[in-house]
């Protein structure tokens, strides 16, 4: 069966993206091999996205974010915006992302579970008054709020917790879908990578361009670009 063929027969569908959904859009992802960890550091991008990192070394922190972590002119590929048309003709439930890029509202999509946050909230940690990434991209050194305080990103870092909310909303959604589409994720963040158990329904397809530990429990596997992939349906 195709793709194509899935598609059509199904209408509550929960697509579960990670950073490869927007490598297309020209955002690196970590894992490829032109993905961020294949970069050199004198200090590991997991150090430097980690809470700790941020608390002890606020102004190193934004260096490496503002250079990597913000690409404002990244613009929708043809998988987000297919899934956005999707969610308009009442076939699709939700997508829920580990990306931060805010690329599914971008084009359209309004039920987005974000389960690492999104570069476009941010809030000061002293009064909480809320920031956008333009602001946040604009400064130089240590963003601040007009109280003084230091604005952070809400942004999961690593040593963080997921939000309950939005997990329970991806797990809710995945566990109604009657087909789950996984793209883009290398299936090794966790706890994000455990809400594929959760699904119940027809059909499971994996759209990833390397191998995943989810290949042998898939119905359908392409080892494709999921923006050409979209791009053709
Ligand atoms: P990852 O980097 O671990 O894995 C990305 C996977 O996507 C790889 O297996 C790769 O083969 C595949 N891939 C890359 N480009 C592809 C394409 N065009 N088509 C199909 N497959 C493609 O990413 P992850 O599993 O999402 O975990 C990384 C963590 O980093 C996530 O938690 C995410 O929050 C964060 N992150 C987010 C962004 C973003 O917001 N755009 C970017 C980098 C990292």
């Amino acid at each position: 069966m195709t793709l194509r063929e899935m598609v059509s027969e199904c209408n509550k569908i929960v697509f579960f993206g990670g950073a490869g959904v927007s490598t297309e859009s020209g955002i690196p992802d970590f894992r490829s091999e032109d993905g961020l960890y294949r970069q050199k550091y004198d200090v590991s991008p997991e150090t430097m996205l980690s809470s700790d990192y941020f608390y002890t070394h606020t102004e190193e922190f934004y260096r490496f974010y503002r250079d990597k972590m913000l690409p404002l002119e990244a613009q929708p590929n043809a998988a987000h915006k297919k899934l956005a048309e999707w969610e308009r003709e009442g076939k699709l439930l939700a997508v829920v992302t580990q990306n931060i890029d805010g690329l599914h509202q971008k084009a359209g999509s309004k039920r987005v579970y974000e389960l690492h946050g999104s570069v476009h909230r941010n809030t000061c940690l002293s009064c909480g008054k809320k920031f956008s990434a333009e602001y946040v991209a604009r400064g130089k050194g240590i963003p601040r709020c007009d109280c003084g305080g230091v604005i952070k990103p809400d942004v999961v870092l690593y040593g963080e917790m997921l939000d309950d909310d939005t997990v329970n909303g991806a797990v809710k959604a995945i566990g109604r879908a009657d087909m789950l589409i996984v793209a883009g994720t290398s299936l090794t963040v966790y706890p994000a990578a455990g809400l594929v158990d959760y699904f119940r329904g027809k059909y499971l397809v994996l759209i990833n361009r390397d191998v995943t530990p989810l290949d042998g429990r898939c119905d359908l596997v392409l080892h494709e670009k999921v923006g050409e992939v979209f791009g053709k349906l």
